[in-house]
């Protein structure tokens, strides 16, 4: 609510200003206007400066231009009708909070704006030039699922978005890949559009074809290739003592392998911290009260103070620091193997590593007296028998490591394949190329291509043929260290800010958020 207006009449004191075109000094005045610049609030007031400007004629002879106005860059750019401390404040707000919410509370700021004049203020922020990089990932991300796309560019090096590109087309691309000649290492998933682009952008450059997306090929080709022996599926699953036992590391998570899943969670919430520390900076910048900045970002007022006492984003937290927020992506299986009867702790803590867990025993097992503090030793009653089994779930049983199957799915994945050679056939294919894919053994593909194109599984040989297609790439993707993990994550913190913003993302303004808010 504004306590009230005060209107500030200025002018400028000096005699004579500068021709802008031709920089010669000018007495002679044309014309006289006001112009009106809303600037600062002072004490809950709005301030209303009336600029009186004076038009010049011009004293240059030669000069093309006949009159100019006498500008005052220090209050305000021209033709702005905020000051430039205003504006400044309004556009820390909006990069913080986004369109809607910014506006709400500028407006309790007694800095009333509308949504889109806020957006169009951030959209001003110049960017910083970001150095070019060495290594690159390239990935896509849905600016709305189904319907438009972007690229991310990611400094794999630096562990930075670097740029947003508005499509995913080769053209788009390669004329940024253009601009960069100094991309030693191009890491991308398969789609030919990066291909082409990287092939006429990066000539240079090594292309590596991303692990993540190779082994989410192979388990869409899996699961086409199952799709197909359905019944056997069910004849399999009716012949179970239980049902296959869910796979937790892929259940919820489908299209994620079991590596970065932690990674994933991790960074999710890392960029959720670094995005509440800019926020609570700039509200603050900007002299929004402690607890207005808890209400708005719906945090503690403590967490307010701590985030203010950093004078630099928080860090990652390192594995020691954090041991139970680390093993959090992992409770939920944890807690269901345990309801479904395995109590043996040890054994636990070797699934969980299985699944990419890297750290000590100590947090789980903790966490497993508590699940038997909460819940007992209760067995739930296992999933009705003769339950069939998805086929994409099938598939990422294909791709697990043996020794990390649970007993059931073991079972479950024997009785398949005796039933079913092509099954039989197509499970040892995915198994060698997961060792290939985990040991980085490139030198082995052209093997396993033969072997997968003389199998006879109309899938596997469709997606050798693709691979083949792209042959360096995939080699250098089985054999290099380079891979396109962290760019996931960095989609993942660009969906997050998608999200603040209410699904309302427009591109250069969630462009300048990504860029700038590192
Ligand atoms: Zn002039």
């Amino acid at each position: 609510m504004l306590a009230g207006v005060v209107h500030v009449e200025a002018r400028r004191a000096a005699a004579t200003a500068r021709c802008p075109t031709c920089g010669r000094r000018s007495r002679r005045v044309h014309s006289r206007y006001r112009r009106r610049i809303t600037d600062e609030p002072l004490g809950g007031r709005q301030i209303i400066i009336h600029l009186h400007v004076r038009r010049f004629f011009c004293a240059g002879r030669r000069c093309p231009r006949r009159t100019f106005a006498e500008q005052a860059p220090a209050l305000a750019s021209r033709y702005a009708r905020r000051s430039v401390p205003l504006a400044g404040a309004l556009q820390q707000i909006g990069l913080a909070l986004g369109g809607r919410p910014g506006a709400r509370l500028s407006a309790s700021l007694h800095r009333p704006v509308s949504r889109t004049t806020l957006l169009r203020l951030v959209r001003t922020l110049p960017l910083r030039e970001a150095p070019s990089p060495r290594v690159l990932g390239v990935d896509d991300w849905a600016f709305r699922k189904g319907h438009r796309y972007g690229t991310v560019l990611v400094d794999l090096e630096q562990h930075a978005v670097i740029e947003l590109l508005p499509d995913r087309q080769a053209t788009t691309l390669t004329r940024w890949l253009q601009e960069h000649p100094e991309i030693e290492v191009f890491s991308r998933d398969r789609a030919p559009a990066y291909a082409e682009a990287a092939r006429k952008g990066a000539p240079q450059a090594i292309q590596v074809a991303d692990r993540w997306h190779l082994m989410k090929n192979l388990v869409e080709a899996l699961e086409r290739c199952l799709l197909r022996h359905k019944q056997a599926l069910r004849a399999a699953a009716a012949g179970s003592e239980p049902a296959p036992g869910p796979v937790p590391s892929y259940a919820d998570a489908a299209s994620v392998p079991w590596q970065q899943r932690a990674e994933t969670a991790s960074l999710q919430k890392h960029a959720r911290r670094v995005e509440h520390y800019e926020q609570v900076h700039a509200l603050h910048r900007v002299g929004v009260a402690k607890l207005e900045i808890a209400q708005t970002l719906g945090i503690s007022r403590r967490s307010v103070y701590r985030y203010l006492g950093l004078v630099s984003p928080p860090e990652r937290r390192r594995p020691r620091a954090s041991r139970p927020r680390l093993l959090q992506p992992y409770e939920p299986y944890l807690l269901q193997r345990w309801q479904q009867g395995c109590h043996n702790r040890s054994r636990l803590f070797r699934e969980i590593r299985a699944q990419g867990y890297r750290y000590g025993a100590s947090n789980v097992f903790r966490f497993l007296k508590r699940v038997e503090r909460e819940h007992g030793r209760t067995i739930l009653a296992a999933p009705p028998t003769g339950t069939t089994p998805s086929a994409r779930h099938v598939a990422f049983l294909l791709v697990q490591r043996a020794d990390e199957l649970s007993a059931e799915n073991r079972d479950y994945l024997g009785r398949l394949c005796t039933a079913e050679p092509t099954i039989a056939a197509a499970a040892e294919l995915a198994q060698a190329f997961t060792t290939m894919v985990r040991e980085r053994q490139g030198h082995r593909f052209e093997t396993w291509q033969a072997q997968a194109s003389a199998s006879g599984i109309t899938e596997l040989r469709g997606f050798a043929r693709g691979l083949a297609e792209d042959q360096a790439a995939v080699e250098a993707g089985l054999s290099l260290a380079w891979g396109n993990g962290q760019t996931e994550g960095q989609v993942n913190k660009l969906k997050l800010l998608k999200r603040q913003m209410y699904g309302r993302a427009n591109f250069e303004f969630l462009r300048r958020r990504l860029l700038l808010t590192g």
